[in-house]
């Protein structure tokens, strides 16, 4: 079995990507924010401490995270790529008990390199659906919805996250620079690990994506 991570900047690309691969591919698509976001649904003391941290802009507890995703991992037999997780080294070393206990042989670690300047423009504009979690923006052409405000798929109300705005994107920016950009020497020398440009349209970043998965 494989599967997919990312070290990624908020706003590179991660749920797009993870869109596109699972499309391909038929992967699960395992993302920790939307776990979360949906434990954010049930009326707990869990769920308000959830709620706090994710609009601070911080990281959630590394072992409430472990379970979440040892839940979702549970009797799994596909491929699957992971959204947004490991944020931290902690986390990094959960992922090896993981990749141990799920079979996981194939791990592909994918760099997206993306300036802040960069994606602070792109999460001021960023739309999600509720119902299928695909990620529009209003003003980049390809990620523009059909029909304005509606989700493709879904014909639903498009939804703007309440972490979105720049004060908690440039903490969750810098977060990024301080807890996760660093595992890059963590991968590094395992030879999983792959730098796609961010700056580039999506298709352009998937097709290198593909390759990478296709070349190894
Ligand atoms: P994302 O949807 O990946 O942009 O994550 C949104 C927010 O959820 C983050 O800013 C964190 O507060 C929280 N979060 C998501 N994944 C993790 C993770 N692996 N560890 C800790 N917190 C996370």
């Amino acid at each position: 079995m494989q599967a997919v991570i990312f070290v990624a900047p908020p706003a590179a690309g991660k749920g797009t990507q993870s869109d596109l691969l699972c499309e391909k591919y038929n992967y699960l698509h395992i993302s920790t924010g939307d776990l979360l976001r949906e434990e954010c649904q049930k009326e707990s003391l869990e769920a308000l401490y959830i709620k706090e941290k994710m609009e601070a802009g911080e990281l959630v507890d590394d072992s409430l995270i472990g379970t979440l995703l040892e839940k979702k991992l549970t009797g799994n037999t596909s491929n699957f790529v992971l959204d947004g997780f490991p944020r931290n080294l902690k986390q990094a070393k959960l992922l090896d008990d993981i990749l141990e206990k799920h079979d996981i042989e194939n791990l592909y670690v994918i760099y997206i390199d993306v300036t802040y300047e960069e994606a602070s423009k792109r999460i001021i504009n960023r739309l999600s659906c509720p119902n299928c979690k695909r990620v529009y923006n209003d003003v980049i052409e390809e990620l523009k919805p059909l029909h304005s405000g509606l989700c493709d798929s879904c014909n639903v109300q498009l939804v703007k996250r309440s972490d979105d705005n720049i004060e908690t994107f440039t903490k969750r920016f810098n977060l990024y620079l301080e807890e996760t950009k660093p595992l890059i020497d963590y991968y590094k020398n395992d030879n999983c690990l792959y730098v796609v440009d961010g700056s580039s349209d999506k298709m352009t970043i998937f097709n290198k994506i593909v390759e990478i998965l296709t070349n190894k």
